[in-house]
């Protein structure tokens, strides 16, 4: 039996758009794939040759799956501040308009200005984060499981790093503990159990293995509740001072500032890290902190001085783009402006009172359209694994629409820009805390036109 042609099919009319915005390869790299399928299917014994109508079908429906694949920017009505799969911290616009001259034009990444002789890359950043952290150097690289993966070569390379087993955790996209330790070269040494190690295990493993290093993994996307103990970090710093060895601790969240005026209580700052004899702190840029995509290590000199001059460090380089963030970001927390400029910390920030008038207000507006909608009090979080289990209070927009709350959550997401809510008791939510300033109408014009009665 034979098949459609693959140059017929990609001539097709139907297939016009898709060669318009995929080109005529791409096109033509779909059919062939597709073609390719139904021939391994006769092959395997099938029947029925397809029609080359059935065909062209085909190939629209993965054409429309291609191009759906590309990001396209979304409303954040989650009430997931830092959402992980939304690509964590949005960026003000300072550092906004960092990125877009840093990628418009030439940028002196690595020349001294004041000399013309070729400079290293980041000293504001090593400055910034040494002010904001209180360590003695600090490095930026491509994100922070690169930063504790460097820092794990370039400190324990071939030597024995103790870890709590309570602490061999999987923080996400299959990032785990036990396993990027191999991959430094580290050897671990597991002491305690899942829900209690002491001090007195982490003093006995340091006897067994003179030299060895001790890790800390912050729980960030975990709470461990009731039977549980481990020490206080300022007892492993002096146990660590003592013996002589690092202490490294893999963060996650990073906030530089403490989170108390938002509510939230209880998240570390990397500056009491720091003063609690941490040898080397590692966390993210576009987690708390409310930057680029990033992964920093701030610790003593020594060590981060180890890791500059490890191969990997080069092979884990932050980009110039989000490096042009990042100092962006930094330079809003040295100047005192973070809280205004950093909208991870503006939207946690936002009273609870402010985020209900903001939901009131979309109440309204819908109802004017014909769209019925109630404001409602509900539970924002920071999320990205920064803060778990700490709840924001905020407000959100009800939807009561006639349809099935997942279809219309589906019809949401279809919309230009994508509305991304969440289904709490078979209604629609649209969280007022995460969605940005200057966004209102924008939503409001897509949930209306979806919802609104046709006049
Ligand atoms: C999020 C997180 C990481 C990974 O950070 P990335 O910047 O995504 O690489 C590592 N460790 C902890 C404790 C985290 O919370």
């Amino acid at each position: 039996m034979r098949l459609p042609r693959v140059d017929r099919v990609a001539a097709r009319p139907e297939l016009d758009e898709a060669r318009a915005r995929l080109g005529p390869r791409g096109v033509v790299s779909i059919v062939r794939q597709i073609v390719q399928e139904e021939r391994d299917r006769l092959l395997a014994g099938g029947v029925g040759a397809p029609t080359e109508d059935a065909i062209v079908d085909r190939v629209r429906a993965a054409a429309a799956r291609v191009l759906g694949g590309r990001a396209r920017r979304v409303i954040n009505a989650t009430g997931v501040v830092v959402h992980t799969n939304l690509g964590r911290a949005p960026l003000g616009p300072r550092a906004v308009r960092a990125v877009s001259e840093a990628a418009a034009g030439y940028a002196s990444l690595e020349v001294d200005l004041a000399t013309g002789r070729r400079g290293g890359r980041g000293a504001f950043l090593e400055h910034a984060l040494q002010v904001l952290t209180g360590a003695e150097d600090a490095l930026a690289v491509n994100n922070c499981a690169g930063a504790i993966l460097l820092a794990l070569a370039a400190t324990a390379r071939g030597r024995p790093v103790v870890v709590s087993r309570g602490e061999l955790v999987e923080i996400g996209g299959g990032f785990r503990v036990p396993e990027i330790m191999a991959e430094s070269g580290a050897v671990l040494v597991e002491i305690g159990t899942t829900n209690k190690t002491r001090l007195a295990d982490y003093e006995r493993a340091l006897d067994a293995h003179p030299g060895a290093a001790v890790l800390r993994v912050h729980p960030s996307n975990f709470v461990q509740l009731g039977f549980v103990e481990r020490p206080e970090l300022e007892a492993l710093g002096r146990l660590a001072r003592e013996r002589g060895v690092a202490l490294i601790e893999d963060l996650g969240g990073g906030a530089l500032v403490d989170f108390r005026g938002a509510g939230i209580v209880g998240e570390p700052t990397v500056a009491d890290s720091i003063a609690a004899g941490v040898s080397v702190v590692t966390f993210s840029g576009d987690k708390a902190l409310g930057g680029a995509q990033a992964g920093i290590a701030a610790g003593t000199a020594d060590i981060v001085k180890r890791m500059r001059k490890h191969p990997l460090a080069r092979a884990l380089r932050l980009g110039r783009l989000p490096q042009a963030a990042l100092e962006a970001t930094l330079a809003s927390y040295l100047e005192g402006q973070a809280s205004e400029e950093v909208p991870a910390l503006v939207l946690t920030h936002t009273s609870a009172e402010g985020v209900r008038a903001r939901a009131e207000r979309w109440a309204v507006s819908l109802a004017e359209r014909g769209v019925a909608a109630t404001a409602v009090w509900t539970e924002a979080e920071m999320g990205g694994g920064a803060l778990p289990g700490q709840r924001l209070r905020s407000a959100a927009v009800r939807l009561e629409p006639a349809v099935r709350a997942e279809e219309l959550a589906a019809r949401l997401r279809g919309a230009v820009p994508a509305v991304l809510g969440r289904i709490v008791d078979g209604a629609v939510l649209l969280d007022a805390r995460t969605v940005l300033e200057g966004e209102d109408d924008l939503m409001l014009d897509a949930v209306a036109s979806i919802l609104a009665p046709r006049r």
